[in-house]
């Protein structure tokens, strides 16, 4: 069973077509990326695998859970980090996590919450109200916050928008671990060399349409350099 099963994914605003039409399944165990200029869709998409919008018509599931009809169990298998940096102000790191594990229902999880807090370098802003937060600290954060339920499936709207070299790295790094761990990745960016980096599978989305769907090296083989910047411009 794929991991995630997105069918025939319509969405308009208004006159707007945001998606036309998106099918694409990734496998358990995938790290797939999703390719993609701005105003592609890809957190139009992102935000329907999440549950957050609704598509007109189609399917998104995860794990074989349909994400409208069978939201909660859908959710439960689904880490989420969005692209903006959204936190309740007067809340520590640590009570930030743990409202999260409240969400899924999960209690006694501190244990869990330190060693996802270490891994991020987050355990000395542990006490710290996120509002006080770099923009790097909050990146950090929500990556955390999208780990406390351990999802099989995680899924990140640019995770390495606007941060520095070392938190990059330290992103790509955490994130290729849990891949290597078994977690299936679906990671949406810009950037050509990070999907070239991390990514099995690509999927290049364009005006709300997939225009390919390859493994890395297949697609890279098939596009030269210049062509794909036309296509990303
Ligand atoms: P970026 O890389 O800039 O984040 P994206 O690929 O994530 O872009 P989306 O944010 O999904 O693209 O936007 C797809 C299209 O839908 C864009 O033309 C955008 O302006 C439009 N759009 C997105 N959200 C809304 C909304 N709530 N209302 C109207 N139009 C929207």
């Amino acid at each position: 069973m794929a991991a995630l099963q997105i069918v025939n994914v319509e969405k308009r605003y208004k006159s707007l077509q945001a998606l036309g039409g998106v099918s694409l399944s990734v496998e358990p165990g995938e790290f797939f990326g999703l390719l993609g200029p701005n105003g592609a869709g890809k957190t139009t998409l992102i935000s329907i695998i999440a549950g957050l919008n609704r598509a007109d018509s189609g399917t998104v599931s995860i794990d074989g859970h349909d994400v409208v009809s069978d939201y909660r169990e859908a959710r439960k298998r689904l880490g989420v980090v969005p692209q903006e940096l959204v936190f309740d102000p007067f809340f520590t790191v640590r009570e930030t996590l743990r409202m999260q594990s409240g969400y899924f229902g999960l209690k006694r999880n501190d244990d869990w919450i330190d060693e996802v807090m270490a891994n991020l370098d987050l355990t000395n802003k542990a006490d710290t109200n996120t509002r006080a937060l770099s923009g790097g600290m909050k990146r950090r954060v929500l990556v955390a916050q999208a780990l406390v339920h351990k999802p099989p499936v995680i899924v990140l709207d640019e995770p390495t928008a606007g941060v520095d070299v070392e938190l990059r790295q330290t992103l790509w790094k955490f994130i290729s671990r849990l891949n290597r761990e078994g977690h299936t990745i679906v990671l949406t960016t810009h950037y050509l060399e990070e999907a070239q980096a991390l990514c099995n599978r690509i999927a290049m989305l364009k005006a709300g349409k997939v225009v390919a769907l390859d493994s890395t090296s297949a697609l890279l083989k098939r596009i030269s350099g210049s062509q794909l910047i036309v296509h990303l411009a």
